[in-house]
C-alpha cells in the first residue's frame, strides 16, 4: 500500500480517501483539514464551537475502563469508547456503565484484528456480531465504527456506511500506546487540539494504565483552553455548515473560544 499515490488527479475517490484518511491519523494537518470536509470518513469535524471528541480504543478492561469513567465523571467530560465485542461480552456491566454515564459506545470489531486484512464476508460478520453484542448489553446500537489498526478497504467503508454507521478515525493520535511519558503526551495532544478534533487514546490492556493519569492532566488543561469534550456523534451533529456557522448552539459553557491552539505547528519526533 505504501507505493500507492495518496491523491489521484482531481477528486479524492473513495479508494484514495481510505488511504489518505489513514495517513491523516498520523497528524498531517493539511490531510486532516482535507478529510475533515470529506463526508465519507470522519477524521475531524469542522465545528464553529470549541468542542472535541475524546475516544478510547480496545476496551472494556476490568480495571482501566472504570478508572477512565471515574476520571471523566470527575471532570464532567463525555467520551466515546470503541469497544471490542469480545470485551463487551466479558464485561457487560462496564459497557452498560459507560452508556448510563452518558458516553457513546462505538464498534471496534470483535478482536481488534486489522480490518484491512479480513475478507469481506468475515469483516461484515465481525462488525455485525460486535454491533449485536453492544446493543444487547447497552440497549443502544452503535452508530460509529473504527476499524482495527485504522486501515480499511473501500468496500469495507461502503459496508460500514450501508449499515448506517460513520467510519471514524481521528486527527490527534497518541502513538505511544503505553504512554511512557505522560507530560509529553499531554503536551502533544494540547498542541494539536483544534475545534472539531477527534483524539485517539487506547486502553484495554494493563500496560496502557498511564492513559488514566494522562486523562487526569489533559482534561483540566482542555477545559482551561475553553474546550468541551462531547461524543463523536455529538461532534458530527455540531458540524458547521459551509458558511462557518454551527448547526447546534456553541457548547462552551462560557462561550469562550480556544486561545491560539492550532494543529500541527510542531512536528513530533
Ligand atoms: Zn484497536
Amino acid at each position: 500500500m505504501a507505493g500507492r499515490p495518496l491523491l489521484a488527479a482531481g477528486a479524492v475517490t473513495a479508494a484514495t480517501a481510505a488511504v489518505v484518511a489513514t495517513a491523516a491519523v498520523r497528524q498531517s494537518p493539511w490531510l486532516t483539514r482535507l478529510l475533515g470536509h470529506q463526508a465519507t470518513v470522519v477524521v475531524a469535524v469542522p465545528t464553529a464551537a470549541p468542542v472535541v471528541a475524546l475516544t478510547f480504543d480496545d476496551g472494556p478492561h476490568p480495571v482501566l475502563t472504570p478508572q477512565i469513567l471515574a476520571t471523566l465523571d470527575r471532570h464532567g467530560a463525555t467520551a466515546t469508547f470503541f469497544f471490542l465485542g469480545s470485551g463487551v461480552e466479558r464485561h457487560p456491566h462496564i459497557a452498560r456503565a459507560a452508556v448510563s454515564q452518558g458516553h457513546e459506545v462505538g464498534n471496534h470489531g470483535w478482536l481488534d484484528r486489522p480490518a484491512v486484512r479480513m475478507p469481506s464476508q468475515a469483516f461484515e460478520a465481525d462488525v455485525a456480531r460486535t454491533a449485536r453484542a453492544i446493543e444487547a448489553v447497552t440497549g443502544a446500537a452503535p452508530r460509529v465504527f473504527r476499524p482495527g489498526s485504522g486501515w480499511f478497504r473501500p468496500g469495507q467503508l461502503r459496508h460500514v456506511r450501508a449499515i448506517g454507521n460513520q467510519l471514524v478515525l481521528g486527527s490527534v493520535a497518541v502513538v505511544d500506546l503505553t504512554v511512557r511519558r505522560v507530560d509529553r503526551e499531554v503536551a502533544f495532544v494540547l498542541r494539536r487540539l483544534q475545534p472539531g478534533a477527534v483524539v485517539v487514546l487506547h486502553e484495554g490492556r494493563e500496560d496502557r494504565r498511564k492513559v488514566v493519569p494522562l486523562l487526569e492532566r489533559l482534561l483540566p488543561e482542555m477545559h482551561r483552553l475553553g474546550y468541551r469534550s462531547v461524543t463523536v456523534s455529538e461532534l458530527i451533529a455540531a458540524r458547521a455548515d459551509g458558511h462557518g456557522r454551527a448547526r447546534s448552539a456553541p457548547l462552551s459553557p462560557d462561550g469562550s473560544s480556544p486561545q491560539g491552539r492550532r494543529a500541527g505547528r510542531s512536528p513530533r519526533h
